[in-house]
């Protein structure tokens, strides 16, 4: 079996297998050794690692894993794919290839079954339709994961790293600086994948935080209000507070915490820092539970 990563390499394999992509799965496998070493070397993985990968498409990133690290759980969605990943990864006895949608992974008892319950490193080029759901799902898990070394659109990564006073600047930038310190590793042209996405991608680490940088009663709440503040941008905090759905923050409550906060009552969201929101939702929590009200409307940290 030819070591994967070139684009003719790639290319024997498909044809042997006829196998045809898949646009609804978002694959674009990785063709250029130099980026996959690049993903790996800043990963950081060693013998000691047990690596999650999600998406291994033909195996390509799986073979250089499985070199580096001690043991690669791969989870892949497209059944077609498992025949041409027994025959791609025969020569690693240590990766094993889960034939399963992500979304629908235990992860945190794979952990315990697979990694005697000790953290996983995920590194991954991520299928982009369902990039922030992977990764949200990922965070809110009580899984453990120390990291997570992901190729994922610009666009995406850029939103990830945003601060206040950007367009960029939203309910995904706040929920990964939540829970990790993202750094970028590198911006990779389409001319790297086959087939080309139109768009380009970048790789990011995300350092998963042990301890949260800010402290919040409820973090459902917290994620609740920061979503409601994104959700009309044009609208004024207060506004957006107002008309949030299950919320439970009126009018005047919103704009006397703000002025609590020496903020003006015409702030926007885009204007709030992460601590600042921490902030704002602990004084709502408050009032919110002492009028008996639950603000939260969906699952913490969606975004
Ligand atoms: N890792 C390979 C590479 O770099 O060449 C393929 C990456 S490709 C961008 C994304 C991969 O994720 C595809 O193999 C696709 O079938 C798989 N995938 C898509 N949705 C998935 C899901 N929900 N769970 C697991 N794998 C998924």
């Amino acid at each position: 079996m030819p070591r994967l990563g070139t684009l003719s390499g790639t290319l024997e394999v498909l044809e042997k297998y006829q196998f045809r992509f898949q646009k609804k799965f978002g694959q674009n496998f990785l063709i250029e050794p130099g980026i996959i070493e690049k993903i790996v070397r800043e990963a950081e993985v060693d013998k000691t690692d047990c690596v999650l990968e999600i998406g291994p498409g033909i195996g390509t990133m799986t073979q250089y894993l499985a070199e580096k690290a001690g043991e690669v759980i791969a989870v892949e969605i497209d059944k077609a794919l498992i025949p041409i990943l027994e025959d791609t990864l025969c020569e690693y006895p240590n990766v094993t290839v889960l034939n399963a949608d992500i979304l629908k992974v235990d992860v945190g008892r794979l952990a315990k079954e697979r990694n005697g319950g000790k953290p996983f490193k995920v590194v991954a080029n991520l299928p982009y339709y369902i990039t922030t759901p992977i990764l949200m799902q990922l965070f809110e898990s009580h899984a453990p994961i120390s990291d997570m070394t992901v190729m994922v659109q610009t666009e995406v990564a850029m939103r990830m790293r945003e601060g206040p006073g950007s367009k960029d600047y939203g309910a995904l930038s706040l929920a990964v600086q939540y829970y990790s310190r993202p750094e970028i590793v590198a911006h990779v042209p389409p001319a790297c994948f086959l087939p080309r996405p139109n768009v380009g991608s970048t790789v990011i680490r995300l350092h998963r935080y042990e301890e949260p940088p800010v402290k919040t009663a409820d973090v459902a709440f917290l994620f609740s209000l920061i979503r409601a503040s994104f959700c009309q941008r044009r609208k004024t905090l207060v506004n957006g507070l107002q008309n949030a759905p299950g919320l439970g923050v009126s009018k005047e409550e919103a704009a006397a915490a703000l002025e609590q906060m020496g903020l003006p009552v015409n702030v926007r969201g885009e204007a709030l820092t992460l601590e600042q929101f921490a902030r704002l939702a602990g004084l709502l929590y408050e009032r919110s539970k002492r009028a008996g009200r639950d603000g939260r409307t969906r699952g913490e940290g969606q975004v």
